[in-house]
């Protein structure tokens, strides 16, 4: 991550490529261009196809996840849709695990449904892919571990089945930041990234990316890319390409700061469950340690108190965790989990009590764990 898609020798950094079109010496390179860019060549022959600082980054998190190729897309969730949007036509069914994105809820409502395209939402690992399956399957998406509970799947075994199936496996892996875990390499044909996230780093960028294992699911993606008329910014992409060559000295410290965190808050005595899967006591615990080389700086717990306003007391009370959404920058984070949303998952059984999300950040730890303790005192 230090060196691929980096210059060799002269400058250190690839540079920032900004522009709205590409200009040819003649009529016949123009042509030629184009002709290389129908036949899936990633040359450009206008400013949406992106320059070399794209092309730089997408080179990187290709290495990162073990891709054949990697597309970017201006949010995670726009990289989302070109998934749903490059693999789907109108009749097709896709099976999505019930503790997704919620977001991913909205883009079924909003626009799925409206194209004819249907989603079953399931629960992994509980319920069997040959149950579920319509003849009009073409995709599962998965994502582990899940949002706000953390839930781990048996990418393997599900991938496994998928395969048997026919059906092509799409996973988000924005958790893991590609550093702690590559679905490809475990079975998954498409691997997604909110690169807003782990990949940029420091919470001023929107961007996502989407890495396939094969030329075939690449042209498809590509395909939904230029006909939604996306288009990054060579600044965005440049910020993202900055963040990843630092991804793994930040992700080991949002690691070991997390799992001291929840550690921390699997003693106390307000807390009655901790959602973090290196903890040996989580469920998800050996499905991460053999699947896994890590874990990110999410962590969520339930509070003991039956009260409905626990949770926003303690969240109110907090003062080196800043409230909002988003997480994978340098800074700590707080975010009750809805209740509705948490109602949607399946998959695992939680704790009665308000769930409080917590990104843990690049603070002292020791600073943390004490904002934490302080913030339950309150309850
Ligand atoms: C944040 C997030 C996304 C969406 O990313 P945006 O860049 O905010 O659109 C997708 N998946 C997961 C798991 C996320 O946490």
């Amino acid at each position: 991550m230090i060196h691929t898609g980096a210059p060799a020798v002269g400058p250190v950094n690839v540079p920032v490529v900004r522009t709205s079109t590409v200009r040819f010496p003649d009529t016949e390179t123009y042509a030629a261009q184009h002709h290389r860019r129908a036949a899936g060549e990633r040359v450009a022959t206008y400013g949406r196809h992106g320059t070399e600082t794209h092309r730089a980054l997408e080179a990187a998190v290709c290495a990162l996840e073990g891709g054949h190729e990697s597309f970017l897309a201006p949010s995670g969730l726009s990289a989302i849709v070109m998934v749903f949007l490059g693999l789907l036509s109108a009749g097709d069914h896709a099976l999505v695990a019930d503790n997704v994105y919620a977001p991913v809820r909205r883009t079924d409502k909003a626009l799925l449904q409206r194209f004819g395209i249907t989603v079953d939402y399931f629960r992994p690992g509980r319920e069997p892919l040959a149950q579920l399956v319509r003849p009009n399957t073409r995709l599962v998406y998965l994502e582990s571990p899940s949002s706000l509970l953390f839930e781990v799947i048996d990418l393997p075994a599900l991938a496994q089945e998928a395969r048997a199936l026919g059906l092509i496996v799409a996973v988000d892996n924005t958790w893991s930041g590609g550093l702690f875990y590559r679905p490809l390499s475990l079975g998954a044909h498409l691997s997604v990234q909110a690169a807003t996230k782990y990949l940029a780093g420091h919470s001023d960028v929107m961007q996502g990316v989407v890495t396939v294992d094969s030329p075939a699911l690449g042209q498809r993606i590509q395909a939904a890319y230029d006909a939604l008329g996306l288009s990054v910014g060579a600044d965005d992409a440049y910020l993202v390409l900055r963040g990843v060559r630092t991804l793994e000295v930040r992700l080991t410290r949002h690691f070991a700061n997390a799992l001291q965190v929840a550690e921390a808050l699997a003693g106390h005595p307000a807390v009655a469950r901790v959602y973090y899967p290196a903890l040996p006591s989580d469920p998800g615990h050996a499905v991460w340690r053999r699947d896994f080389t890590g874990a990110s700086g999410l962590v969520s717990f339930a509070l003991r108190s039956p009260d409905p306003s626990a949770g926003a007391r303690v969240i109110d009370a907090l003062a080196l965790f800043g409230l909002g959404a988003s997480w994978g920058g340098y800074e700590s984070l707080a975010l009750e989990a809805a209740p509705e949303r948490l109602a949607e998952h399946g998959c695992w059984d939680r704790a009665p009590g308000a769930v409080i999300r917590l990104h843990v950040g690049l603070e002292h730890p020791q600073d943390l764990i004490a904002d934490v303790e302080q913030a339950l005192r309150r309850l």
